[in-house]
């Protein structure tokens, strides 16, 4: 891959409704409804060594994200995948972050999308660490977030839906001009929920303690990380975890396809430390994504 230039200005090739095209000419037009009015949903997912971890999860729930915004992916789960695996070959990538996206097309314009066609893309480009790693390795600081996770009543909490991640953007842009890596995120109710892009846990007493994935995604980095904890005999709480209480975690880290298990040294007036149950977690999840543990 070329230096870091654009993402509109690379060399290689996107998968685009059914067929490879050159990078630069995977474009849609400006008068597009997912433009305008964020019909669109997304999956974020990593290829180690050659092989997308966890690739037929992630394409089913780009087709679960589409249904919950009410249109329908032209591209069965087993077509998905077999594009995946074309666009990560075609571009020679071994080790990638992988981006496919749907979304409803300019037949129509206004807030109804009857009329709309749905559209796929799919791009993968070589991608490091989502947070820089020397941070990583002491735990990165995450501020408190000024908007909190939607009631399931208010907004498609289940879809991975482009349109939720207005105000994860905005926490994150705000974190960041604070001088913060990422901002923890509470919800309608004011409990702990997770980041801007990732699930967090916490640690006490050698347990793990997670909140429960009812407004926010149930993600499958988050997942796969609590099977590899109850395989080390570890006790997984899911359950309300309110702001009062976090002040009694020893440790705390994210999860995510992007974040993989990212360690967090502080969140708000909170401080952790990286301990070993994250550490032994964090190379367990390297461990299965690169296949040294069976749990593709
Ligand atoms: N929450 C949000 C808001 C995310 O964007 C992500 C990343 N997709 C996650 C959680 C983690 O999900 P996954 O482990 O499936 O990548």
């Amino acid at each position: 891959m070329a230096e870091q230039r654009t993402f509109d200005d690379r060399d290689g090739w996107i998968w685009f409704d059914g067929k490879l095209v050159p990078w630069r000419e995977a474009n849609i037009h400006i008068l597009t409804h997912a433009m305008h009015y964020a019909s669109s949903v997304f999956e974020g997912q990593r290829a180690y060594n050659g092989e997308i971890f966890k690739l037929h999860e992630h394409s089913q729930r780009l087709h679960k994200s589409a249904n919950i915004l009410g249109f329908e992916i032209p591209w069965s789960v087993v077509e998905i995948n077999a594009a995946c695996r074309e666009v990560l070959k075609a571009n020679k990538l071994v080790d990638a972050y992988m981006r496919p996206v749907a979304w409803r097309g300019s037949e129509q314009m206004g807030v109804s999308a009857q009329g709309t066609k749905p559209h796929m893309a799919i791009a993968a480009w070589e991608w490091g660490k989502y947070f820089d790693p020397k941070l990583a390795e002491k735990g990165i600081r995450l501020d408190i977030a000024r908007y909190r996770r939607p009631a399931p009543y208010t907004a498609p909490v289940h879809s991975k839906a482009a349109g939720l991640y207005m105000i994860a953007t905005l926490s994150r842009q705000q974190a960041e001009s604070r001088g913060y890596e990422d901002a923890l995120m509470f919800d309608w109710r004011g409990q702990v929920a997770e980041a801007t892009g990732a699930n967090a846990f916490f640690v006490r007493d050698g347990e793990l303690h997670t909140a429960i994935p009812d407004c926010f995604l149930d993600g499958i980095t988050r997942r796969t990380v609590m099977d590899l904890a109850r395989n080390r005999g570890v006790t997984v709480v899911e359950r309300d975890i309110w702001p009062d209480e976090l002040e009694s975690f020893e440790q705390m880290f994210l999860t995510g396809s992007a974040a993989e298990v990212t360690f967090v040294g502080s969140a708000g007036p909170w401080n952790f430390e990286v301990g070993d149950l994250s550490r032994q977690l964090a190379k367990d999840y390297d461990d299965t994504v690169n296949g040294r543990i069976a749990n593709r």
